[in-house]
């Protein structure tokens, strides 16, 4: 028995295929992705816009049924939203009428369940939003926000965080801070990662993993190991490593998109001379 088949995924994609169907016809976002996500591991997906990555995720969420395949976790079947999954969008999805720690708390409510206060307590001093509690969505900056929406994602203490372009709205300082931040909390806890996102630089930062997705419909394209120490200190993001790791996954890209963009013009009708 070879190594693959002895391991034991914690989250397995399996011939997952999505349709949609639209005005125009059925729209095939997704079409047989496979993909295995050990545990403890960080996967980033990457891959042109509208490719798929987000129903993809949304799948691993159990947010959206697959029109095909199936996504398990832990071996068994994702059938809807579970406290095993935390997730993390680009907008923070605040509650702008509940301060800070109502926020938090939402979630609970919902679900009618009592909230860790110590973790949460834990998880708001790690991020640094101790004795912001009681401030507004309004009065936070978006990088504190993200920080909020992060403490909200593993309040349940998830095994699996899901996140999808979680930075893509910050500035660029901010965003290397967030990633400081991941990096610290998953040398913490070891929560198995799946992260989308369109910054290479971020995705071999966080990553054990990058996964490069086809033009839609997408499917996975290539992969990439990272295999730098943690934490990676700028030393390590530095080297000529990690610079040609991070060119050959930005041609990868230009080379989805130059392939659909050959496609495209092939459709063109003929112009009249
Ligand atoms: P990505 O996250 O890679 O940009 P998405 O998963 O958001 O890609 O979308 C993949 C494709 O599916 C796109 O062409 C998008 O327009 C389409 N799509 C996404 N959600 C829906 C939906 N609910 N209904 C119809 N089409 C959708
Ligand atoms: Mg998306």
């Amino acid at each position: 028995m070879s190594l693959r088949e002895q391991s034991n995924p914690k989250l397995r994609v399996r011939g997952a295929t999505k349709v949609y169907p639209t005005a125009s016809g059925d729209l095939v976002a997704i079409d047989n992705c496979n993909l295995d996500i050990e545990a403890g591991q960080i996967v980033s997906i990457v891959g042109p816009s509208g490719c798929g990555k987000t129903t993809l995720l949304w799948s691993m969420s159990g947010l959206h049924s697959l029109s095909a395949g199936e996504v398990l976790i832990d071996g068994k079947p994702i059938t809807g939203p579970s406290s095993e999954i935390g997730m993390v969008f680009q907008d923070a999805n605040l509650l702008p009428w509940r301060n800070l720690d109502a926020n938090i708390h939402f979630p609970f409510e919902i679900k009618h369940q009592k909230p860790d206060r110590d973790w949460i307590a834990r998880l708001t001093h790690r991020v640094g939003l101790e004795g912001f509690g009681e401030r507004f969505p309004r009065e936070l900056s978006g990088g504190m926000q993200q920080r909020a929406a992060l403490v909200r994602a593993l309040s349940f203490k998830p095994s699996v965080l899901l996140m999808d372009e979680p930075f893509g709205a910050l500035d660029a300082f901010t965003r290397e801070e967030m990633n400081h931040l991941v990096e610290e909390i998953y040398l913490d806890t070891r929560t198995t990662i799946v992260l989308i996102t369109h910054s290479i630089d971020e995705a071999i930062f966080l990553s054990d993993r990058v996964i490069v997705m086809s033009t839609r419909p997408g499917r996975v394209a290539k992969e990439y190991a990272v295999p730098f120490a943690r934490p990676r200190s700028f030393e390590i993001m530095a080297t000529k490593e990690v610079f040609d790791l991070t060119n050959a996954i930005k041609l990868d890209i230009v080379g989805e998109q130059k392939s659909k963009a050959s496609t495209a013009t092939r459709k063109l009708p003929q112009a009249a001379h």
